[in-house]
């Protein structure tokens, strides 16, 4: 059921939605309960009817899916299918939805059994190449970052009820830092993924003193090339760059190339 209501003075019909969580450490959900300013207006603005992390009742009764985390098991691709036929509308919630997030990491190493072995020694449980949302299913929107921002999805969620258009920024997080006059962490010596990343995260870790890893996936026409050379004129190694380019899995095919000529891995 929804029921008509107003938020910040709109009128609006509040969708049912659903929060899912796939492969995750479901970081991305608890940001939205942890926004307790805005909390309130929030559950004013939809009709939550799942969210294992928020309430105990559930239901298949949605308009619009969230889904977090990447999809690892064959289990989660039934479940997701499923989640799919339900919604309406399904939105990739986080770098792990998004790109395969940390996740990811382990297809790159060349031997899943050896992974496997790692870390599950006598205990294998069923885990299989860590893919995006959109490699299973279709997916109609992308709310980056590791965690998302909750503002963001906010905002987000605000567009969708009143029928706005939801746009994200094109420029890169370099812009945001700037904005805050942050001294740039290639003049204090440390590898940073702001001129390449996409911006609306506010620039949160070069703003804290921290290079961006790339949770928020390449910027709409991301210039790696000139990267590589702005890392190569401050004497930076190349493995901190792939670190960084590897991290997330927004910048796959560029963590590849840069892994390919430093030699593979195992
Ligand atoms: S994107 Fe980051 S915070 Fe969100 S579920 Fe994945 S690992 Fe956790
Ligand atoms: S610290 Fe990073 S985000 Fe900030 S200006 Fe330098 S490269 Fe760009
Ligand atoms: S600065 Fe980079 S790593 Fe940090 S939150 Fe923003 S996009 Fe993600």
């Amino acid at each position: 059921m929804s029921d008509a209501k107003s938020y910040l003075g709109v009128p609006v019909l509040r969708p049912r939605v659903g929060f899912f969580e796939l492969t995750s450490c479901e970081g991305c959900q608890l940001q939205l309960l942890n926004n307790e300013a805005t909390l309130l207006d929030f559950l004013d603005l939809v009709e939550i009817v799942n969210f294992r992390e928020g309430m105990k009742e559930s239901g298949d009764n949605y308009r619009i899916a969230f889904v977090e985390g990447a999809v690892t098991r064959a289990d989660e691709v039934e479940r997701l299918r499923e989640i799919r036929r339900n919604a309406e509308m399904v939105i990739a919630l986080g770098s792990c939805a998004c790109f395969g997030g940390v996740n990811q990491l382990k297809n790159r190493f060349n031997d899943p059994a050896w992974v496997k072995r790692e870390v599950y020694g006598e205990y294998p449980i069923d885990s299989q190449a860590a893919v995006p949302l959109a490699a299973v299913i279709k997916v109609d929107l992308e709310i980056f970052g590791c965690p998302v921002k909750k503002e963001e999805v906010e905002r987000i969620v605000t567009n969708l009820v009143l029928g706005k258009e939801v746009k994200h920024p094109k420029y890169p997080v370099c812009m945001e830092c700037k904005a805050h006059e942050n001294i740039c962490l290639f003049d204090l010596g440390e590898p940073c993924l702001g001129p390449i990343t996409r911006g609306g995260c506010d620039a949160w870790c070069p703003s804290n003193r921290l290079g961006c890893w790339g949770c928020r996936g390449p910027a709409p026409e991301a210039n790696v090339d000139e990267l590589r050379k702005i890392v190569a004129r401050k004497n930076i190694p190349l493995e901190r760059l792939l670190d960084r380019l590897e991290c997330f899995g927004g910048f796959g095919g560029e963590a590849d190339a840069v892994r390919k000529e430093l030699g593979g891995l195992k």
